[in-house]
């Protein structure tokens, strides 16, 4: 099948360069890929399949026999490797280049990770394999739970949570758990500071909790005064980031949660910025009972597009009873069991159920736990240091050229926070942002937090060399100074990538998730 029968039109309205347009739409490497559905036709097949004879009876399928064509489109194998292969250098990727995106902790998933996730022993298992035969892959998990509690100082952790707002959940329901059980159900208030991150409140919404903000002071930490004159009976715990989404240490962490636990109600941590603490800080010592870890951030693991995310939530010796089945505990023998019910007597009375049918990520598990190991204690307290010491170099490296709100609070944590304070007259965050598409950087994280104007967090993590953080500074400084002086061509940045401007707005309120016919739609009209 050629190109053009499959309607694709080679013009090159908004991507190719207008003074040199391509018959292709190519512009050399950078290809224009049509979607799969105009590519292959749904009246060819990439496969010869024999005739199968009789239809299907619909009774062995019951009476689900397919009566209309199935609508996918037919393409040999290299058209559709071709197709993904082509799609894939469109994207962005952390083994590509330096991904700022504050909060997402986005550094680089040694390859080791890769190895011993893809040992058959880890990766070829059943979860329902009876636990005798997968004592090793349990032993992973117990490990790894493990280190978790020991980093922590926490007394329990419950490791199915699937990611980040997954955990934020479960150790919710530790909580509401808990409260039931002391008869304190009424319970009702979660206080959430103004920079958190939209999980925070959207999980104490969804587990029926009453979301109430907790203002900032001016130099971007909770305001312990305004917090302590919230607190009372009615309050069932607080949600705070730490370090926070400014990119600051929450120095009053054990006053608030002593304050916290005076009046009954209990501390969640949400621990996503864990790596910029990692060996330095125990949350467990600042009177944290509840913290989730976001293993695809702090331990390497792949996120975003390159792979699933895995939320550990570490407990306090108050909320542990509550936890979700199913865990491991190992015995004296050396032989691991997997708890699995919420009996009375040795196993978990008061386990609020399952966050997940199984164990949770296990190829997650294994990559952290290969991570963790290959660092050891040591080289992990120096990845929190590296992590920071990246970033305040960043903070300073930009400081005279983008507005720092923060910046006379004094260093930073693992990322630096600048504002759009500055800009030439019409000039905006999305401006600069859409500049660094151009320079080859995916952008950093924008509008967020937003107890900032026009606010861009940048977190470099501490697997970029200094060479490539100097690149990383180079670009944004030279589009932050474009953002200053009001430099139009920055209003139609990108200039250089498939897509242009597109309307995020239209997109996002009316997006278009399927595929319909061209020809159908005009059969039908
Ligand atoms: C990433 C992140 C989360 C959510 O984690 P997911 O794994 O994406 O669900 C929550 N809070 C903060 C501060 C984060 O950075």
């Amino acid at each position: 099948m050629s190109i053009n029968q499959s309607g694709w039109r080679p013009e090159a309205p908004q991507t190719g360069n207008a003074d040199a347009p391509t018959f292709t739409g190519n512009r050399a490497l950078m290809l224009e890929e049509p979607l799969i559905f105009e590519i292959g036709s749904t009246e060819t097949t990439g496969v010869d399949f024999d005739d199968s004879g009789a239809p299907a009876q619909g009774h062995k399928l019951g009476n689900l026999v397919r009566t209309a064509p199935i609508g996918l489109p037919g393409l040999s194998e290299p058209e559709a490797v071709r197709h993904y292969t082509r799609l894939s250098r469109q994207n962005y990727a952390i083994d590509l280049g330096l991904f700022p995106l504050g909060s997402c902790t986005m550094k680089h998933n040694p390859r080791l990770n890769e190895k011993v996730a893809r040992l058959p022993g880890f990766a070829d298992i059943h979860p329902l394999a009876p636990v005798d035969t997968v004592q090793g892959a349990l032993g992973v998990i117990n490990e790894l739970a493990f280190w978790l509690i020991g980093l922590t100082g926490m007394y329990g952790v419950a490791m199915s949570p699937k990611a980040g707002a997954h955990g934020e959940l479960c150790g919710i329901l530790c909580i509401k758990a808990a409260l039931e059980k002391r008869g304190e159900g009424h319970r009702k208030v979660v206080l959430v500071p103004e920079s958190a991150h939209g999980t925070n409140p959207a999980t104490a919404a969804f587990a029926g909790f009453t979301v109430e903000d907790i203002p900032a002071t001016a130099e971007g930490r909770v305001d312990l005064a305004a917090l302590k004159a919230r607190l009372g009976q009615d309050v069932a715990a607080v949600m705070i980031t730490n370090p926070n989404t400014c990119g600051l240490f929450e120095r009053d962490m054990k006053a608030i949660s002593d304050a916290v636990h005076a009046v009954g109600g209990y501390v969640y941590c949400d621990g996503a910025n864990f790596n910029a603490i990692v060996g330095r800080v125990r949350p467990g010592d600042l009177g944290v009972d509840a913290m989730h870890i976001n293993l695809h951030k702090t331990f390497s693991t792949p996120h975003g597009g390159g792979g699933p995310g895995s939320g550990p939530v570490v407990l306090s010796e108050a909320l542990a009873p509550f936890g979700p089945l199913p865990f491991t505990a190992r015995y004296e023998d050396g032989h691991i069991r997997l708890i699995e019910e919420e009996t009375a007597g040795e196993d978990h009375p008061d386990s609020f159920g399952r966050m997940t049918a199984f164990h949770g990520q296990m190829g997650m598990f294994t990559r952290a736990l290969a991570y963790i190991l290959s660092h050891g204690a040591d080289g992990l307290k120096q990845v929190a240091e590296d992590a920071v010491l990246n970033a305040n170099y960043m903070l300073r490296s930009l400081d005279d050229v983008l507005d720092a709100p923060f910046g006379p609070s004094g260093p930073c944590m693992h990322e630096a926070l600048f504002s759009d304070e500055g800009f030439a007259e019409g000039f905006t965050t999305l401006d600069v942002a859409k500049a660094l598409i151009d320079e080859g950087y995916h952008p950093m994280t924008m509008y967020f937090p937003l107890v900032v104007h026009g606010a861009m967090l940048v977190e470099p993590t501490e697997t970029e060399s200094k060479a490539a953080l100097d690149q990383f500074i180079g670009a944004l400084r030279s589009v932050a100074a474009r953002a200053k002086t009001g430099d139009e061509s920055l209003k139609t940045a990108p200039h250089f990538a498939p897509r242009r401007r597109l309307d995020e707005t239209l997109a996002a309120r009316k997006p278009v998730l399927v595929w319909s016919d061209p020809a159908l739609a005009q059969a039908a009209e």
